[in-house]
């Protein structure tokens, strides 16, 4: 999808600083970081939100969010992350190509929640 912000990260048409890639999924830090190493990983097949996700979809995402998560920890060293994802506008969606947010956490004051 040409409008879509995310494919266009995923094509190339425009930057994003990648955290990791492969076939399947895109990593990559969010444009404003709620906190320290704030990632977004996505699927590089354009899906809305979590209830057009394929089982093969959804197994080729999830098979790696560990391995991002890890990564995270060894280059940025939080004491905890969240894990979020926003299915709908009222729900705080505002990127319409699914996405999985990783946000390091720092402790009180860190600047999420
Ligand atoms: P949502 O609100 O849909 O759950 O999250 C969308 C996220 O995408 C936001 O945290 C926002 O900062 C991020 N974002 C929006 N546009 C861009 C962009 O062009 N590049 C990157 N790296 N992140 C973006
Ligand atoms: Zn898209």
């Amino acid at each position: 999808m040409s409008d879509c912000i995310f494919c266009r990260i995923v094509n190339g048409d425009i930057p994003g600083a990648k955290v990791f890639e492969n076939e399947h999924v895109l990593a990559f830090l969010d444009i404003s970081q709620v906190t320290k190493g704030h990632t977004l990983v996505i699927p590089k097949i354009h899906k809305e939100n979590i209830y057009e996700l394929t089982p093969e979809i959804s197994r080729n995402l999830f098979e790696v969010v560990p391995k991002i998560a890890s990564a995270i920890n060894r280059q940025f060293n939080p004491v905890g992350m969240n894990l979020l994802n926003n299915n709908g506008e009222q729900a705080g969606q505002s990127v319409f190509h699914y996405h999985v947010h990783l946000i390091p956490r720092y402790g009180k004051g860190d600047g999420f929640g």
